[in-house]
């Protein structure tokens, strides 16, 4: 039998997003709700602690900067797939959210007046990101995690995995969780639920995300019965570091790396001559693997062919005072120090566009449900996120559905959960998985979906590729089972929580890859080698994806947001 919690408001998901979403709910309630936040692992190793570059935001009108020109570079970087009023929403609330973060102790980067720092970043047309050395996101999320443990009101549930959201005529009730340490299986009744379980990066085997990035919000959603909207879009970031795939960040070439081919040329001079390694990254990443497919690239180990980066010019000083974690990671995981030498790299998956369909506040179709951060689709990003928008769009939607959150649940009264579901998904869980033991090794099939997402579904995309992606992620699901489980026990189960992960990554990679059949043109990050231009008079969509009663994504459309700026061909 489940272990029952009773809470007001549950925050599923630490990161950024939901660090902020929980505080936001603190405070907005006064002490009067209780907030239980549900992390799979310790909310400080979040993969948010990872993010380095920074955190953008239009800061300085008096310079030049503004929010419309803030919200120009990101529609245009999305290749107008963005709603453009969530945009503007969103460029307006980023700065406070800047200042925020600095009055709870953030430690931003000065300049020598003492304001805050900005350097530049790819496809913004002024310096807009704020950052703490190399390191923004450690800074950002202690700052988070240290405020969110003043309030009596946050309880953390560390090291607690939800298994599924309950939504029950349309509305949220709860959700269910197991907890590592005992193995126990619970269920937290609340008024109202912010979802904020990261992206989908373990969906491919070349990625820059933690191990627990793999997909469990998405999954969760669409298997409750949300859609999943723009799925195809999936960012590839020009710079992982070869043979490992850890980010060497934006930031490098934002202090003025150069990006150069076999020939020693800067070759981003025949793709973007005007922002050269400073386009947005679907650019700089289509044309590396151009380079790298025309011969002028260099042979990597296992087939990560690359390109190099280099840094030389910029001196030790400057590496060591501005992107001293950059020269640390070359140093350890490619044995290069760019001081004294280039460094290999090659794009890497990134960034989920896709997510669950939220409006422009972050409210899921459920009442009481609320998305933010990288699980969401508002849509701020379209078809490819701007560097360091990221961080901010986390801050921004966890402060509003925070807040939307507490509103609504000092509204309403506590609606019973069907305990029905939630014993199938006991049984599910403890029956089926950990006891059955139908299925292959796990850890097999999963290393072949990211082997087929990393070959069909990559940077360069096309019918016959994306075809093979889509059967073999069938067979992949057939020769799973209903998960194969090697340890029996309850307690820290870890095999468990990986098959789990793995059930979640099966869907949405098999939605991934549907959804990159089903849009037939290139745009920003999905770029289809068999249908190679922007079609906007067919394609200025987003894609909706409901699971079907068959478990087959269904496929619908909405229409993109345009206020001020209507579609123009995308130069840099
Ligand atoms: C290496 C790297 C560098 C980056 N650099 C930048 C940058 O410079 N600027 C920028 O703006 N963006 C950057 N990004 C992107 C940005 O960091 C992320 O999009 C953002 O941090 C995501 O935050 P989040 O709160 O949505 O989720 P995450 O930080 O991914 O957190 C997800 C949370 O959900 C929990 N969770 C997941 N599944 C479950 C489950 N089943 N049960 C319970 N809990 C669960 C996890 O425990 C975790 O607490 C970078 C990303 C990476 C990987």
């Amino acid at each position: 039998m489940a272990e029952i919690v009773t809470t007001d408001v549950v925050v599923i998901g630490s990161g950024l997003a939901g660090l902020r979403a929980s505080i936001e709910a603190a405070r907005r309630s006064e002490g009067k709700l209780d907030i239980a936040v549900l992390t799979k692992v310790h909310a400080m190793r979040s993969h948010s602690v990872a993010y380095a570059g920074g955190t953008g935001a239009a800061l300085y009108h008096d310079e030049g900067d503004s929010y419309d020109l803030h919200a120009y570079d990101t529609i245009k970087g999305a290749a107008w797939l963005a709603d453009q009023d969530a945009v503007e929403l969103f460029v307006r609330l980023a700065p406070q959210e800047i200042y925020q973060l600095e009055h709870w102790g953030m430690p931003w980067a000065r300049r020598p007046d003492g304001r805050i720092a900005q350097r530049k970043f790819g496809g913004h047309s002024f310096p807009r990101a704020c950052f703490a050395a190399d390191k923004t996101g450690l800074y950002a999320m202690q700052t988070l995690y240290d405020t969110a443990l003043k309030y009596d009101n946050i309880k953390f549930y560390h090291e607690f995995y939800v298994t599924s959201l309950i939504i029950e005529n349309g509305e949220f009730r709860g959700v269910t969780a197991i907890e590592l340490k005992t193995g126990d299986f619970y269920v937290f009744k609340a008024k109202a639920g912010v979802l904020a379980t990261g992206g989908a990066g373990r969906l491919y085997p070349f990625t820059t995300y933690s191990h627990s990035s793999t997909a469990d919000g998405m999954a969760m959603a669409y298997r409750a019965g949300l859609s999943l909207k723009d799925m195809e879009f999936f960012q590839f970031h020009p710079t992982g570091l070869v043979p490992s795939g850890i980010l060497i960040s934006e930031a490098a070439r934002g202090e003025g790396g150069y990006l150069i081919n076999n020939k020693g040329e800067r070759f981003m001079k025949n793709y973007a001559p005007e922002r050269m390694e400073l386009a947005p990254r679907d650019v700089v990443s289509k044309a590396e693997m151009t380079e790298i497919l025309e011969g002028r690239g260099f042979k990597g180990p296992g087939g990560l062919d690359y390109v190099l980066l280099d840094l030389r010019h910029l001196g030790e000083d400057k590496i060591d005072e501005r992107l001293p974690h950059i020269r640390e990671l070359a140093i350890r995981f490619a044995g290069v120090d760019p001081v004294e030498e280039p460094m290999p790299v090659r794009p890497v998956a990134h960034y989920s566009m896709g997510g669950v369909h939220t409006n422009i506040y972050g409210a899921t179709p459920a009442k009481g449900l609320w998305a933010a951060g990288e699980v969401a689709c508002v849509s701020l990003h379209g078809a490819n996120r701007l560097g360091t928008n990221s961080s901010s769009d986390c801050l921004v939607y966890g402060m509003l559905t925070g807040r939307q959150a507490a509103d609504y649940a000092m509204k309403v009264g506590l609606r019973d959960v069907p305990m029905d579901k939630v014993s199938e998904e006991e049984k599910r869980i403890f029956d089926r998985i950990l006891r059955g033991s139908t299925g292959e090794n796990p850890y097999h099939i999963r290393r072949e979906m990211q082997d087929t997402m990393g070959k069909y579904v990559y940077v360069f995309r096309d019918e016959k590729g994306l075809k093979e992606a889509i059967s073999k992620l069938k067979e992949l699901r057939q020769r799973f089972g209903e998960g194969h489980v090697a340890d029996k026990d309850r307690e820290y189960n870890i095999n468990l929580i990986h098959v789990l992960e793995l059930d979640a990554m099966l869907e949405i990679a098999y939605v991934v890859a549907r959804a990159a059949l089903n849009r037939t043109e290139t745009r920003g990050a999905h770029t289809r080698l068999d249908y190679p231009k922007r079609d906007d008079e067919n394609w200025l969509k987003h894609t909706m994806i409901a699971r079907g009663a068959d478990g087959e994504p269904q496929f619908s459309y909405i229409p993109v947001v345009i206020t001020k700026w209507p579609p123009t061909e995308r130069k840099y």
